[in-house]
Protein backbone atom coordinates (compact mmCIF):
# COMPACT_ATOMS: atom_id res chain seq x y z
CA UNK A 1 0.00 0.00 0.00
CA UNK A 2 1.18 3.22 -1.04
CA UNK A 3 2.26 6.07 2.09
CA UNK A 4 -0.16 8.76 1.70
CA UNK A 5 0.42 12.07 4.06
CA UNK A 6 -3.43 12.11 5.78
CA UNK A 7 -3.59 15.83 6.84
CA UNK A 8 -7.24 15.72 8.06
CA UNK A 9 -6.82 18.85 9.92
CA UNK A 10 -6.68 21.13 7.08
CA UNK A 11 -7.71 22.89 3.84
CA UNK A 12 -5.88 22.06 0.67
CA UNK A 13 -5.48 25.34 -1.22
CA UNK A 14 -3.30 25.26 -4.39
CA UNK A 15 -1.34 22.08 -3.32
CA UNK A 16 -0.32 23.19 0.24
CA UNK A 17 -2.08 21.91 3.74
CA UNK A 18 -3.61 25.59 4.98
CA UNK A 19 -5.19 25.93 8.27
CA UNK A 20 -8.17 28.49 8.00
CA UNK A 21 -7.44 32.00 8.21
CA UNK A 22 -9.10 32.76 11.44
CA UNK A 23 -7.79 29.29 12.63
CA UNK A 24 -11.27 27.98 13.23
CA UNK A 25 -11.64 24.11 13.58
CA UNK A 26 -14.95 21.64 13.13
CA UNK A 27 -15.16 18.44 15.17
CA UNK A 28 -15.79 15.51 13.33
CA UNK A 29 -17.92 13.19 14.70
CA UNK A 30 -18.18 9.07 15.02
CA UNK A 31 -21.56 8.40 14.43
CA UNK A 32 -21.58 4.52 16.00
CA UNK A 33 -20.06 6.01 19.06
CA UNK A 34 -21.15 9.60 19.18
CA UNK A 35 -17.59 10.57 20.02
CA UNK A 36 -15.18 13.28 18.42
CA UNK A 37 -12.52 11.32 16.17
CA UNK A 38 -11.07 14.28 14.87
CA UNK A 39 -11.39 18.28 13.55
CA UNK A 40 -10.92 19.64 10.80
CA UNK A 41 -10.16 23.31 9.44
CA UNK A 42 -13.04 25.35 8.88
CA UNK A 43 -13.11 27.39 5.49
CA UNK A 44 -14.74 30.86 5.74
CA UNK A 45 -14.96 33.46 3.06
CA UNK A 46 -11.26 34.44 2.76
CA UNK A 47 -10.45 30.89 2.34
CA UNK A 48 -13.11 29.89 -0.24
CA UNK A 49 -11.38 33.36 -1.91
CA UNK A 50 -8.41 31.49 -1.66
CA UNK A 51 -9.11 27.97 -2.85
CA UNK A 52 -11.25 29.60 -6.14
CA UNK A 53 -8.30 32.12 -6.99
CA UNK A 54 -5.88 29.05 -6.87
CA UNK A 55 -7.98 26.70 -9.28
CA UNK A 56 -8.46 29.88 -11.78
CA UNK A 57 -4.35 30.14 -11.56
CA UNK A 58 -4.19 26.61 -12.27
CA UNK A 59 -6.94 26.76 -15.04
CA UNK A 60 -5.48 29.98 -16.67
CA UNK A 61 -2.35 28.59 -16.92
CA UNK A 62 -2.93 25.51 -18.77
CA UNK A 63 -0.69 23.13 -16.76
CA UNK A 64 -4.13 21.14 -17.24
CA UNK A 65 -6.51 22.62 -18.85
CA UNK A 66 -4.22 22.86 -22.09
CA UNK A 67 -2.60 19.11 -21.40
CA UNK A 68 -3.98 16.57 -24.05
CA UNK A 69 -6.91 14.61 -23.00
CA UNK A 70 -4.58 11.75 -23.05
CA UNK A 71 -2.15 12.63 -20.78
CA UNK A 72 -5.28 13.78 -18.64
CA UNK A 73 -6.25 10.54 -19.28
CA UNK A 74 -3.48 8.74 -17.56
CA UNK A 75 -3.14 11.25 -14.30
CA UNK A 76 -6.79 9.80 -14.08
CA UNK A 77 -5.97 6.08 -14.44
CA UNK A 78 -3.20 6.63 -11.70
CA UNK A 79 -5.96 8.03 -9.57
CA UNK A 80 -8.02 5.19 -9.81
CA UNK A 81 -4.77 3.15 -8.96
CA UNK A 82 -4.00 4.55 -6.23
CA UNK A 83 -7.80 4.83 -4.72
CA UNK A 84 -7.73 1.06 -5.04
CA UNK A 85 -4.19 0.65 -3.80
CA UNK A 86 -5.53 2.29 -0.95
CA UNK A 87 -9.18 1.17 -0.53
CA UNK A 88 -8.30 -0.36 3.23
CA UNK A 89 -7.85 2.68 4.35
CA UNK A 90 -10.20 4.70 2.44
CA UNK A 91 -12.70 2.50 3.08
CA UNK A 92 -11.67 2.57 6.65
CA UNK A 93 -12.10 6.09 6.61
CA UNK A 94 -14.95 6.61 5.01
CA UNK A 95 -16.55 3.96 7.50
CA UNK A 96 -15.58 5.98 10.02
CA UNK A 97 -16.96 9.11 8.88
CA UNK A 98 -20.32 8.18 7.89
CA UNK A 99 -20.90 5.04 9.51
CA UNK A 100 -21.49 3.14 7.16
CA UNK A 101 -20.43 -0.93 7.50
CA UNK A 102 -16.91 -1.19 6.61
CA UNK A 103 -17.61 -4.05 4.17
CA UNK A 104 -19.85 -2.13 2.34
CA UNK A 105 -17.78 1.00 2.24
CA UNK A 106 -14.60 -0.87 0.40
CA UNK A 107 -16.81 -2.75 -1.56
CA UNK A 108 -19.14 0.01 -2.83
CA UNK A 109 -17.83 3.01 -1.84
CA UNK A 110 -14.10 3.02 -2.83
CA UNK A 111 -15.08 0.54 -5.66
CA UNK A 112 -17.53 3.18 -6.78
CA UNK A 113 -14.95 5.65 -6.98
CA UNK A 114 -12.28 4.16 -8.88
CA UNK A 115 -14.34 2.93 -11.66
CA UNK A 116 -15.77 6.74 -11.74
CA UNK A 117 -12.21 8.07 -12.25
CA UNK A 118 -10.75 5.06 -14.96
CA UNK A 119 -14.53 5.50 -16.65
CA UNK A 120 -13.77 9.49 -17.22
CA UNK A 121 -9.89 8.87 -17.76
CA UNK A 122 -11.17 6.66 -20.68
CA UNK A 123 -13.27 9.07 -21.76
CA UNK A 124 -10.65 12.11 -21.87
CA UNK A 125 -8.77 10.68 -24.12
CA UNK A 126 -11.94 10.78 -27.02
CA UNK A 127 -13.17 14.53 -26.05
CA UNK A 128 -13.75 16.11 -29.53
CA UNK A 129 -15.91 18.35 -31.55
CA UNK A 130 -17.39 17.41 -35.36
CA UNK A 131 -17.37 19.08 -38.79
CA UNK A 132 -20.41 20.82 -40.27
CA UNK A 133 -21.33 20.58 -43.57
CA UNK A 134 -22.66 24.06 -44.49
CA UNK A 135 -23.53 25.47 -48.05
CA UNK A 136 -21.10 28.42 -46.87
CA UNK A 137 -17.91 28.23 -48.75
CA UNK A 138 -15.97 27.61 -45.83
CA UNK A 139 -14.69 24.67 -42.77
CA UNK A 140 -17.32 24.64 -40.08
CA UNK A 141 -15.94 22.62 -36.82
CA UNK A 142 -16.41 22.67 -33.51
CA UNK A 143 -14.54 22.26 -30.64
CA UNK A 144 -15.56 21.22 -26.73
CA UNK A 145 -13.72 23.33 -24.35
CA UNK A 146 -13.73 23.37 -20.52
CA UNK A 147 -15.35 25.49 -18.00
CA UNK A 148 -13.23 27.04 -15.74
CA UNK A 149 -13.50 26.47 -12.70
CA UNK A 150 -16.01 24.34 -11.17
CA UNK A 151 -17.73 24.39 -7.34
CA UNK A 152 -18.17 20.50 -6.63
CA UNK A 153 -20.69 20.82 -3.42
CA UNK A 154 -21.23 17.43 -1.71
CA UNK A 155 -24.01 16.09 1.07
CA UNK A 156 -22.86 13.85 3.95
CA UNK A 157 -24.14 10.54 3.10
CA UNK A 158 -21.64 9.45 -0.25
CA UNK A 159 -18.65 11.70 0.19
CA UNK A 160 -16.20 9.64 -1.65
CA UNK A 161 -18.61 8.93 -4.72
CA UNK A 162 -20.08 11.82 -5.14
CA UNK A 163 -17.14 13.82 -5.10
CA UNK A 164 -15.44 11.27 -7.86
CA UNK A 165 -19.07 11.82 -9.71
CA UNK A 166 -18.31 15.47 -10.13
CA UNK A 167 -14.20 15.97 -9.85
CA UNK A 168 -13.60 13.14 -12.76
CA UNK A 169 -15.19 13.84 -14.94
CA UNK A 170 -14.25 17.58 -14.57
CA UNK A 171 -10.65 17.19 -14.40
CA UNK A 172 -11.58 14.90 -17.53
CA UNK A 173 -12.81 17.97 -19.56
CA UNK A 174 -9.43 19.80 -18.43
CA UNK A 175 -11.55 22.10 -15.38
CA UNK A 176 -10.15 22.96 -12.05
CA UNK A 177 -12.24 22.19 -9.23
CA UNK A 178 -12.99 24.10 -5.78
CA UNK A 179 -14.31 20.78 -3.78
CA UNK A 180 -16.47 21.68 -0.57
CA UNK A 181 -17.48 18.53 1.34
CA UNK A 182 -20.09 18.19 3.88
CA UNK A 183 -19.74 19.34 7.25
CA UNK A 184 -20.09 16.11 9.55
CA UNK A 185 -18.10 14.00 6.36
CA UNK A 186 -14.91 15.82 4.96
CA UNK A 187 -12.30 13.54 5.84
CA UNK A 188 -12.58 11.08 2.39
CA UNK A 189 -12.29 14.68 0.72
CA UNK A 190 -9.32 15.10 2.48
CA UNK A 191 -7.72 11.71 1.74
CA UNK A 192 -8.12 12.58 -2.06
CA UNK A 193 -6.51 15.53 -2.19
CA UNK A 194 -3.38 13.56 -0.97
CA UNK A 195 -4.19 10.72 -3.63
CA UNK A 196 -4.83 13.38 -6.46
CA UNK A 197 -1.31 15.10 -6.11
CA UNK A 198 0.19 11.52 -5.93
CA UNK A 199 -1.05 11.11 -9.27
CA UNK A 200 0.10 13.83 -10.99
CA UNK A 201 -2.69 16.25 -10.91
CA UNK A 202 -0.66 19.32 -10.88
CA UNK A 203 -1.52 22.16 -8.06
CA UNK A 204 -4.15 24.49 -7.71
CA UNK A 205 -6.13 22.30 -10.11
CA UNK A 206 -8.25 20.33 -7.10
CA UNK A 207 -8.77 22.21 -4.35
CA UNK A 208 -10.72 21.54 -1.00
CA UNK A 209 -12.45 23.46 1.63
CA UNK A 210 -13.65 22.09 4.28
CA UNK A 211 -16.47 24.20 6.54
CA UNK A 212 -19.83 25.21 6.97
CA UNK A 213 -22.50 25.29 4.07
CA UNK A 214 -23.92 28.39 5.27
CA UNK A 215 -20.28 29.88 5.04
CA UNK A 216 -17.60 28.47 2.81
CA UNK A 217 -20.55 27.26 0.47
CA UNK A 218 -22.30 29.86 0.43
CA UNK A 219 -19.05 32.30 -0.33
CA UNK A 220 -18.09 29.38 -2.70
CA UNK A 221 -21.48 29.47 -5.15
CA UNK A 222 -21.61 33.52 -4.84
CA UNK A 223 -17.65 33.75 -5.63
CA UNK A 224 -17.64 35.43 -9.13
CA UNK A 225 -14.40 33.57 -9.79
CA UNK A 226 -16.71 30.14 -10.42
CA UNK A 227 -17.44 29.43 -13.73
CA UNK A 228 -19.84 26.21 -13.00
CA UNK A 229 -21.64 24.65 -9.88
CA UNK A 230 -21.82 21.12 -9.52
CA UNK A 231 -24.14 20.23 -6.72
CA UNK A 232 -25.20 17.56 -4.88
CA UNK A 233 -28.07 17.74 -1.70
CA UNK A 234 -31.13 18.51 -0.41
CA UNK A 235 -33.71 19.92 -2.82
CA UNK A 236 -34.07 22.89 -0.19
CA UNK A 237 -30.61 23.35 -0.30
CA UNK A 238 -30.68 23.28 -4.12
CA UNK A 239 -33.31 25.70 -4.72
CA UNK A 240 -31.33 28.27 -3.07
CA UNK A 241 -28.54 27.15 -5.18
CA UNK A 242 -30.28 27.37 -8.46
CA UNK A 243 -31.03 30.71 -7.41
CA UNK A 244 -28.05 32.11 -6.91
CA UNK A 245 -26.58 30.81 -10.14
CA UNK A 246 -29.33 31.98 -11.50
CA UNK A 247 -28.58 35.73 -10.73
CA UNK A 248 -25.30 34.77 -11.92
CA UNK A 249 -25.58 33.01 -14.39
CA UNK A 250 -23.49 30.12 -14.19
CA UNK A 251 -24.28 26.88 -15.45
CA UNK A 252 -25.57 24.59 -12.80
CA UNK A 253 -26.14 20.48 -12.35
CA UNK A 254 -28.86 20.03 -9.47
CA UNK A 255 -28.52 16.05 -8.15
CA UNK A 256 -31.02 16.68 -5.10
CA UNK A 257 -33.43 14.85 -2.81
CA UNK A 258 -35.57 11.56 -3.63
CA UNK A 259 -38.60 9.76 -2.30
CA UNK A 260 -38.64 6.34 -4.75
CA UNK A 261 -41.16 4.68 -5.41
CA UNK A 262 -40.74 0.77 -5.73
CA UNK A 263 -43.96 -1.36 -7.19
CA UNK A 264 -44.12 -4.88 -7.11
CA UNK A 265 -46.49 -6.89 -9.26
CA UNK A 266 -48.25 -9.90 -8.45
CA UNK A 267 -46.38 -12.10 -11.21
CA UNK A 268 -43.13 -11.11 -9.77
CA UNK A 269 -40.44 -13.60 -8.22
CA UNK A 270 -41.67 -12.42 -4.99
CA UNK A 271 -38.26 -14.00 -3.15
CA UNK A 272 -36.13 -12.09 -5.34
CA UNK A 273 -38.50 -8.82 -5.04
CA UNK A 274 -38.28 -8.87 -1.27
CA UNK A 275 -34.17 -9.14 -1.69
CA UNK A 276 -34.57 -5.82 -3.79
CA UNK A 277 -37.09 -3.99 -1.67
CA UNK A 278 -34.91 -4.57 1.48
CA UNK A 279 -32.03 -3.36 -0.04
CA UNK A 280 -33.78 -0.89 -1.52
CA UNK A 281 -34.47 0.57 2.13
CA UNK A 282 -31.73 -0.15 4.27
CA UNK A 283 -28.72 0.56 1.99
CA UNK A 284 -26.51 3.30 3.69
CA UNK A 285 -28.99 3.04 6.66
CA UNK A 286 -31.78 4.49 4.34
CA UNK A 287 -29.74 7.53 4.02
CA UNK A 288 -29.67 7.00 -0.10
CA UNK A 289 -31.03 9.79 -2.56
CA UNK A 290 -32.05 6.95 -4.89
CA UNK A 291 -33.62 4.08 -1.93
CA UNK A 292 -36.87 3.58 -2.45
CA UNK A 293 -38.70 4.36 0.83
CA UNK A 294 -42.32 3.85 -0.56
CA UNK A 295 -43.41 0.17 -1.69
CA UNK A 296 -46.44 -0.21 -3.55
CA UNK A 297 -47.70 -4.19 -3.76
CA UNK A 298 -50.38 -5.32 -5.86
CA UNK A 299 -53.08 -5.92 -3.47
CA UNK A 300 -53.49 -9.85 -4.41
CA UNK A 301 -50.17 -10.06 -2.82
CA UNK A 302 -49.99 -7.24 -0.13
CA UNK A 303 -50.38 -9.23 3.12
CA UNK A 304 -48.09 -12.00 1.68
CA UNK A 305 -45.63 -9.36 1.26
CA UNK A 306 -46.14 -7.71 4.64
CA UNK A 307 -45.55 -11.39 5.92
CA UNK A 308 -42.65 -11.65 3.92
CA UNK A 309 -40.97 -8.51 5.66
CA UNK A 310 -42.32 -8.40 9.36
CA UNK A 311 -40.02 -11.85 9.47
CA UNK A 312 -37.08 -10.77 7.46
CA UNK A 313 -36.08 -7.16 8.16
CA UNK A 314 -35.37 -7.46 11.83
CA UNK A 315 -33.25 -10.36 10.57
CA UNK A 316 -30.77 -7.82 8.74
CA UNK A 317 -27.56 -6.99 10.46
CA UNK A 318 -28.07 -3.37 12.40
CA UNK A 319 -24.17 -2.98 14.42
CA UNK A 320 -21.05 -1.52 14.55
CA UNK A 321 -19.82 -0.84 10.97
CA UNK A 322 -16.61 -2.46 12.14
CA UNK A 323 -17.85 -5.73 12.15
CA UNK A 324 -17.62 -7.61 9.03
CA UNK A 325 -21.11 -9.10 9.08
CA UNK A 326 -22.71 -5.69 9.67
CA UNK A 327 -25.37 -4.59 6.96
CA UNK A 328 -27.26 -1.61 8.20
CA UNK A 329 -24.87 0.59 10.71
CA UNK A 330 -26.28 3.67 12.28
CA UNK A 331 -27.49 7.14 11.08
CA UNK A 332 -24.47 9.70 9.91
CA UNK A 333 -25.23 12.30 13.08
CA UNK A 334 -27.81 13.06 15.69
CA UNK A 335 -29.83 15.17 13.92
CA UNK A 336 -30.45 12.48 10.91
CA UNK A 337 -32.04 10.15 13.93
CA UNK A 338 -33.68 12.28 15.42
CA UNK A 339 -34.96 13.30 11.64
CA UNK A 340 -36.08 9.73 11.89
CA UNK A 341 -37.36 9.33 15.10
CA UNK A 342 -39.68 12.11 14.34
CA UNK A 343 -40.77 11.00 11.37
CA UNK A 344 -41.82 7.74 12.54
CA UNK A 345 -43.78 9.15 15.63
CA UNK A 346 -45.70 11.36 12.92
CA UNK A 347 -46.71 8.08 10.79
CA UNK A 348 -47.98 6.86 14.29
CA UNK A 349 -50.58 9.92 14.29
CA UNK A 350 -51.21 9.72 10.92
CA UNK A 351 -52.90 6.36 11.24
CA UNK A 352 -49.46 4.07 10.43
CA UNK A 353 -49.34 0.60 11.42
CA UNK A 354 -45.48 -0.47 12.29
CA UNK A 355 -45.35 -4.02 11.53
CA UNK A 356 -41.52 -4.08 12.29
CA UNK A 357 -38.45 -1.70 13.81
CA UNK A 358 -39.94 1.77 14.88
CA UNK A 359 -37.59 2.63 17.54
CA UNK A 360 -33.89 3.14 18.21
CA UNK A 361 -30.94 0.46 19.14
CA UNK A 362 -29.59 1.26 21.86
CA UNK A 363 -25.76 0.14 21.37
CA UNK A 364 -22.50 2.38 22.10
CA UNK A 365 -23.71 5.53 22.57
CA UNK A 366 -24.10 5.52 18.46
CA UNK A 367 -26.39 6.81 16.61
CA UNK A 368 -28.77 3.31 15.74
CA UNK A 369 -32.38 3.33 14.17
CA UNK A 370 -34.31 -0.15 13.17
CA UNK A 371 -34.90 -0.93 10.13
CA UNK A 372 -38.70 0.23 9.50
CA UNK A 373 -41.63 -1.37 7.90
CA UNK A 374 -44.69 1.19 7.97
CA UNK A 375 -48.32 -0.15 6.81
CA UNK A 376 -51.92 1.67 6.17
CA UNK A 377 -50.42 5.25 5.81
CA UNK A 378 -52.96 7.74 3.67
CA UNK A 379 -50.81 8.49 0.24
CA UNK A 380 -51.31 12.28 1.21
CA UNK A 381 -49.50 11.43 4.90
CA UNK A 382 -46.16 13.55 5.24
CA UNK A 383 -44.52 10.33 6.26
CA UNK A 384 -45.50 8.82 2.22
CA UNK A 385 -44.56 12.53 0.43
CA UNK A 386 -41.62 14.04 2.25
CA UNK A 387 -38.05 12.95 2.25
CA UNK A 388 -37.61 10.76 5.38
CA UNK A 389 -33.89 9.16 4.50
CA UNK A 390 -33.71 6.48 7.35
CA UNK A 391 -34.40 3.22 7.10
CA UNK A 392 -38.10 3.39 6.91
CA UNK A 393 -40.45 2.17 4.33
CA UNK A 394 -43.78 2.58 3.93
CA UNK A 395 -46.08 -0.06 1.85
CA UNK A 396 -49.56 0.72 -0.12
CA UNK A 397 -51.36 -1.58 -1.89
CA UNK A 398 -52.89 -0.69 -5.29
CA UNK A 399 -55.48 -2.58 -7.29
CA UNK A 400 -53.94 -1.74 -11.46
CA UNK A 401 -51.51 -0.84 -13.28
CA UNK A 402 -53.18 2.53 -13.85
CA UNK A 403 -53.14 3.08 -9.70
CA UNK A 404 -49.44 1.83 -9.27
CA UNK A 405 -48.17 4.55 -12.01
CA UNK A 406 -50.63 7.58 -10.23
CA UNK A 407 -49.10 6.30 -6.73
CA UNK A 408 -45.77 6.55 -7.78
CA UNK A 409 -46.00 9.71 -9.53
CA UNK A 410 -47.73 11.45 -6.76
CA UNK A 411 -44.80 12.97 -4.67
CA UNK A 412 -42.86 16.34 -6.07
CA UNK A 413 -39.59 14.06 -6.27
CA UNK A 414 -38.46 12.01 -9.59
CA UNK A 415 -35.04 10.80 -9.17
CA UNK A 416 -35.56 6.58 -9.40
CA UNK A 417 -38.18 4.58 -9.60
CA UNK A 418 -38.49 0.58 -9.78
CA UNK A 419 -40.43 -2.32 -10.81
CA UNK A 420 -40.81 -6.17 -10.23
CA UNK A 421 -42.51 -8.42 -12.45
CA UNK A 422 -42.15 -11.09 -14.84
CA UNK A 423 -44.24 -9.17 -17.87
CA UNK A 424 -41.76 -7.95 -19.98
CA UNK A 425 -44.45 -6.31 -21.43
CA UNK A 426 -45.46 -4.28 -18.51
CA UNK A 427 -41.85 -3.54 -17.37
CA UNK A 428 -41.37 -1.58 -20.48
CA UNK A 429 -44.95 0.22 -20.68
CA UNK A 430 -44.56 0.69 -16.96
CA UNK A 431 -41.02 2.60 -16.97
CA UNK A 432 -42.41 4.49 -20.13
CA UNK A 433 -44.76 5.90 -17.55
CA UNK A 434 -42.35 6.42 -14.52
CA UNK A 435 -41.92 10.24 -13.71
CA UNK A 436 -38.14 9.39 -12.39
CA UNK A 437 -34.35 9.79 -14.02
CA UNK A 438 -33.99 6.10 -14.03
CA UNK A 439 -35.69 2.75 -13.79
CA UNK A 440 -34.47 -0.29 -12.75
CA UNK A 441 -36.23 -3.34 -13.07
CA UNK A 442 -36.63 -6.80 -10.94
CA UNK A 443 -33.20 -5.51 -9.05
CA UNK A 444 -32.74 -1.82 -7.24
CA UNK A 445 -29.80 0.24 -7.19
CA UNK A 446 -27.63 -0.98 -10.61
CA UNK A 447 -25.29 1.56 -11.17
CA UNK A 448 -22.07 2.40 -13.43
CA UNK A 449 -20.39 5.40 -14.29
CA UNK A 450 -21.45 4.45 -17.55
CA UNK A 451 -24.92 5.02 -16.86
CA UNK A 452 -25.99 8.56 -17.01
CA UNK A 453 -27.76 9.44 -13.49
CA UNK A 454 -30.35 12.60 -12.83
CA UNK A 455 -33.62 13.66 -11.61
CA UNK A 456 -36.98 15.26 -12.86
CA UNK A 457 -39.58 17.57 -10.84
CA UNK A 458 -37.54 18.08 -7.27
CA UNK A 459 -35.25 15.57 -7.76
CA UNK A 460 -33.19 18.10 -9.70
CA UNK A 461 -31.84 18.32 -13.40
CA UNK A 462 -28.49 17.68 -15.70
CA UNK A 463 -27.39 14.17 -15.64
CA UNK A 464 -23.91 12.56 -13.74
CA UNK A 465 -22.15 9.47 -15.45
CA UNK A 466 -21.83 8.53 -18.57
CA UNK A 467 -20.61 10.80 -21.62
CA UNK A 468 -23.47 13.57 -21.10
CA UNK A 469 -21.86 14.09 -17.73
CA UNK A 470 -18.41 14.82 -19.33
CA UNK A 471 -20.45 17.08 -21.79
CA UNK A 472 -21.88 19.26 -19.08
CA UNK A 473 -18.44 19.82 -18.05
CA UNK A 474 -17.83 21.61 -21.47
CA UNK A 475 -19.19 24.27 -23.85
CA UNK A 476 -19.05 24.32 -27.71
CA UNK A 477 -17.09 26.68 -29.65
CA UNK A 478 -17.78 26.82 -33.37
CA UNK A 479 -14.94 27.68 -35.89
CA UNK A 480 -15.73 28.70 -39.19
CA UNK A 481 -12.74 29.18 -41.97
CA UNK A 482 -13.64 30.80 -44.90
CA UNK A 483 -12.47 28.85 -47.70
CA UNK A 484 -12.13 31.89 -50.25
P1 LIG B 1 -27.76 19.49 2.24
O1 LIG B 1 -28.07 19.87 3.62
O2 LIG B 1 -28.54 20.12 1.15
O3 LIG B 1 -26.18 19.77 2.03
C1 LIG B 1 -25.55 19.49 0.81
C2 LIG B 1 -24.29 20.34 0.73
O4 LIG B 1 -24.67 21.71 0.61
C3 LIG B 1 -23.40 20.24 1.97
O5 LIG B 1 -22.05 20.31 1.60
C4 LIG B 1 -23.82 21.48 2.74
O6 LIG B 1 -22.87 21.91 3.68
C5 LIG B 1 -23.99 22.45 1.60
N1 LIG B 1 -24.76 23.65 1.95
C6 LIG B 1 -25.67 23.82 2.95
N2 LIG B 1 -26.11 25.10 2.93
C7 LIG B 1 -25.48 25.73 1.92
C8 LIG B 1 -25.52 27.05 1.40
N3 LIG B 1 -26.29 28.02 1.94
N4 LIG B 1 -24.74 27.35 0.36
C9 LIG B 1 -23.95 26.40 -0.22
N5 LIG B 1 -23.87 25.14 0.23
C10 LIG B 1 -24.64 24.80 1.29
O7 LIG B 1 -27.87 17.90 2.03
P2 LIG B 1 -27.38 16.76 3.00
O8 LIG B 1 -28.27 16.71 4.18
O9 LIG B 1 -25.92 16.86 3.17
O10 LIG B 1 -27.64 15.48 2.06
C11 LIG B 1 -28.87 14.83 1.98
C12 LIG B 1 -29.65 15.29 0.77
O11 LIG B 1 -28.87 15.10 -0.42
C13 LIG B 1 -30.90 14.46 0.57
O12 LIG B 1 -31.95 15.30 0.18
C14 LIG B 1 -30.52 13.51 -0.56
O13 LIG B 1 -31.60 13.01 -1.30
C15 LIG B 1 -29.65 14.40 -1.39
N6 LIG B 1 -28.77 13.60 -2.25
C16 LIG B 1 -29.03 13.58 -3.59
C17 LIG B 1 -28.25 12.79 -4.43
C18 LIG B 1 -28.51 12.73 -5.90
O14 LIG B 1 -27.69 12.18 -6.63
N7 LIG B 1 -29.61 13.28 -6.40
C19 LIG B 1 -27.20 12.05 -3.90
C20 LIG B 1 -26.97 12.09 -2.51
C21 LIG B 1 -27.77 12.88 -1.70
P3 LIG B 1 -23.01 21.43 5.22
O15 LIG B 1 -22.77 19.97 5.22
O16 LIG B 1 -21.96 22.18 5.92
O17 LIG B 1 -24.38 21.79 5.65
Amino acid sequence: MTTIEIEPGRLFIGGQWREAADGARTEVVDPSRGTVVTTVAEAGAVDVDAAVRAAREAFDGGQWSGMSGRERGRILHRVAQLIRENAEELGALESLDVGKPISLCQAVDVTNAANDYEHYAALAYSLDGATRDTPMNALAYTRREPLGVVAAITPFNFPLILAGSKIAPALAAGNTVVHKPADETPLSALYMAGLLREAGVPDGVVNVVTGSGPVAGEALLRHSGVDKIAFTGSTAIGRHAASIAGENLKPVTMELGGNAAHIVFEDADLEKAVGAVIKGFVFNTGQFCMGGPRLLVSRPVYSTMLGILAEAVPGVPLGDPRQPETVVGPMAGERHLKKVEEYVELARKEGGRIVCGGERLDLDGGYYYKPTVIADLPNDSRVVQEEVFGPVLTVQPFDSEEEAIQLANSTPYGLASGVQTTNLARAHRIADRLQAGIVWINDWAMLDPAVPFGGVKDSGFGREYGPEALTAYTRVKSVVVSLD
